[in-house]
């Protein structure tokens, strides 16, 4: 018989241990001198990995770190979150807000710049700081993402019936806890004009501990239809803890998408491309966008010239059925979509 018990989602935290994502996320690697010891890299990494941490902290996960071949300098999971000197290097053209999102600040934490849609930056925690990352300079403090200063956003989707989905970015959503998550779900849920939720997330793929039975348990309760949107880059981020944690996410019956960044030394070749959406689909993720750069400011050495990357998608084409070829795309200021990126 199984035991009526509250989910564990519901019940006060006060007197449960901290959940053991918690302490991943507590012991993740935030100095590069213990960064570099672990992974056995050259210690001439160092002085520029502290001074470009300086700006935007070093942050990974272990269970990330585990992936990471030791003594590659090179390794495709390592450039993503190894601060380098080339991040201080100041690029015409690659600026703070690359994509123009304070331009589209409605309320608080609110972004409505898409029809239909809004995106809501829930927090402005990350299980890993990417090195590319478009809000590396995200003035989150002035703009109010965090739990508790959701009241105004709540009421501005609920006060616009041409809203239908709602977006939850960050950060990553997937910081909050599930007493945060459903709160803010059951508001959403109420809301008559909405149908869908949309999660944008790296944490399954950086943190796979977060996907734990409260989440699940969470995830498979909300009534809105749901759609997971995880950000996963390279075929080798998908390690035995990861299919795990997609084992778990697709027993909940939400859609699950993949969006990667195009990233140079990263990704921006065929063989790690074909890998990357067979291993998601082996894995129920759909490809979904395959993303341009943000031009942000620190991360020009990780561009991708247009003219390569439509090459790329050109031959993904020719290798995969068209359902694994992901939509190349930009995001541009002021644009009321993703723009398509074609030559
Ligand atoms: C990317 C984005 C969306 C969602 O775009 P889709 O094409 O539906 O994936 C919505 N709002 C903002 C501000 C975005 O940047
Ligand atoms: S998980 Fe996303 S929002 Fe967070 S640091 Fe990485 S790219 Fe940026």
């Amino acid at each position: 018989m199984i035991p009526k018990t509250v989910p564990t989602w519901q019940r006060s935290h006060q007197n449960l241990p901290t959940p053991d994502w918690q302490r991943a996320q507590a012991n993740a690697i935030r100095d590069p001198e213990v960064l570099l010891d672990y992974l056995e890299l050259p210690q001439e990494l160092l002085p520029a990995a502290i001074q470009a941490a300086n700006d935007f902290p070093l942050c990974v996960p272990l269970t990330y770190l585990q992936q990471i071949e030791k003594g590659n300098p090179a390794d495709p999971l390592l450039r993503q979150i190894l601060p380098i000197g080339a991040e201080r290097n100041m690029v015409p053209g690659f600026r703070n807000d690359p994509v123009g999102d304070q331009a589209a600040l409605v309320v608080p934490g609110l972004l409505h710049k898409y029809q239909g849609r809004v995106l809501l930056m829930t927090t402005q925690a990350c299980a890993v700081h990417c090195r590319y990352c478009f809000r590396r300079h995200y003035p989150y403090s002035e703009t109010g993402a965090s739990p508790g200063n959701w009241q105004a956003a709540i009421d501005y989707i609920a006060a616009d019936e041409s809203i239908h989905e709602v977006i939850l970015s960050g950060g990553d959503p997937l910081s909050l806890t599930e007493s945060h998550l459903s709160s803010l779900s059951q508001q959403l849920s109420r809301i008559p004009h909405l149908s869908r939720l949309r999660i944008h997330s790296r944490t399954p793929v950086v943190l796979p501990e977060r996907i734990n039975e409260a989440f699940v348990q969470w995830l498979a309760s909300v009534s809105l239809n749901t759609v997971l949107v995880l950000h996963c880059n390279h075929p080798d981020e998908i390690s035995e803890p990861v299919r795990n944690a997609l084992n778990q996410l697709k027993k909940t019956g939400v859609t699950l998408l993949n969006q990667a960044v195009l990233l140079h030394g990263v990704n921006d070749d065929l063989e790690t491309l074909t890998q990357l959406s067979e291993k998601l689909f082996q894995n129920k993720v759909m490809p979904y966008y395959l993303h341009q750069l943000d031009r942000v400011q620190g991360a020009a050495h990780f561009e991708v010239p247009d003219n390569r990357a439509t090459e790329l998608i050109t031959l993904l084409r020719q290798q995969l059925p068209g359902y694994l070829v992901p939509q190349l795309v930009r995001e541009q200021a002021a644009e009321k979509s993703k723009t398509p990126v074609v030559i």
